[in-house]
């Protein structure tokens, strides 16, 4: 039996980042705009400093405005959404994103609901999420973004296929399911309490995994030749003894690799596959954000 081929997420982001650069300097050239993102940071917790150092660093390299807002962890509730209310009127800010999770005395849904809808890029916000639901053009979550791209470059077309996305969170199992179903898919969100879980997977031309629960989907629970997008990240201790006993960590995907590349047609890795996209999507969402407010579309 053939393996399934390898979606390189990495070198996907790399082209769709070097594409969005293009569509920057075209921008700038044009029209004289400079898409301009700004990211806050509340806080010291290190694996939110890292992603939002690569995440500035990445904006600068696509030719955009980059800024951040590095918050004490005891950053009130009211002078964060003085930030956000700043940067919704900055008119050179197309894009806003707060970093979470926030410290816990801070209440995350009001600080969502005060980012300007057409400047969040994080498309957390309810208006967002309706746009979506609603088909009407708005700023759709980074990630589910992101593996629509991975999942039409292998397919192409998707009319009429069967997919099964597990997990049903604001952030990434219901904005996928909208996707897949504006794409024309049957589309099933599978959860917790979902029933014979294996056997609703085993439906699915697309498969989507993102529940948060290390390598959980079998390779028994795949049909032969279906994509299968791992969205799952759980940090494990190393698999080697000594290394794990010195504090090495491994990141591991909701799919057992291995077992689902015997069976699937096209499978993410992790990592090197849904999470690179995350980021250039975010970019992408910035341009897109920057030509929707400057009044220039495509
Ligand atoms: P979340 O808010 O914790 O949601 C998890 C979802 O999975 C929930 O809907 C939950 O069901 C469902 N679930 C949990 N255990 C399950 C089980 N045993 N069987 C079936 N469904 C189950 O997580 P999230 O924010 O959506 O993220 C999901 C995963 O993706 C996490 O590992 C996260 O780290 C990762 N992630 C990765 C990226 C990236 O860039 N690669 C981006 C975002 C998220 P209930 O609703 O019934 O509780």
């Amino acid at each position: 039996m053939t393996q399934a081929q390898i979606i390189d997420g990495k070198a996907f982001a790399a082209g769709l980042r070097a594409r969005i650069a293009e569509d920057v300097a075209k921008l700038k050239a044009l029209h004289r705009i400079q898409p301009g993102l700004a990211v806050v940071l509340v806080g010291e917790d290190p694996a939110s400093q890292i992603y939002v150092k690569s995440k500035g660093e990445q904006t600068e390299a696509a030719g955009m405005r980059s800024q951040t807002f590095i918050l004490p962890s005891t950053t009130s509730q009211t002078d964060l959404l003085h930030l956000v209310s700043k940067l919704n009127n900055d008119p050179d800010t197309h894009g806003i994103l707060v970093q979470l999770p926030l410290p816990a005395h801070l209440d995350p849904a009001p600080i969502i609901a005060a980012i300007h809808p057409d400047k969040d890029v994080d498309g957390l916000t309810v208006t967002n999420a309706g746009r979506l639901a609603s088909g009407l053009p708005g700023l759709v979550s980074c990630t589910p973004a992101g593996c629509l791209m991975l999942i039409k470059d292998a397919l192409g077309d998707l009319t009429g296929k069967t997919a099964v996305v597990v997990g049903r969170s604001n952030l990434m199992g219901k904005p996928m399911a909208q996707l897949l179903l504006q794409a024309d898919c049957t589309v099933t969100i599978a959860h917790s309490r979902t029933r014979d879980l294996p056997a609703v997977c085993r439906q699915a031309d697309i498969l989507v995994a993102a529940a948060g629960r290390a390598e959980m989907v079998r390779g028994d629970w795949i049909k032969p030749g279906a994509v299968v997008i791992d969205v799952g990240i759980t940090r494990l201790p190393a698999r080697d003894p000594e290394k794990a006993a010195a504090g090495k960590t491994r990141i591991v995907g909701d799919v057992a690799f291995d077992e689902a590349l015997q069976v699937a047609g096209w499978i993410t890795p992790v990592p090197g596959g849904v999470g690179p996209m995350t980021i250039a999507c975010l970019l992408n969402n910035t341009l897109i954000a920057a030509r929707r407010l400057s009044g220039i579309e495509g």
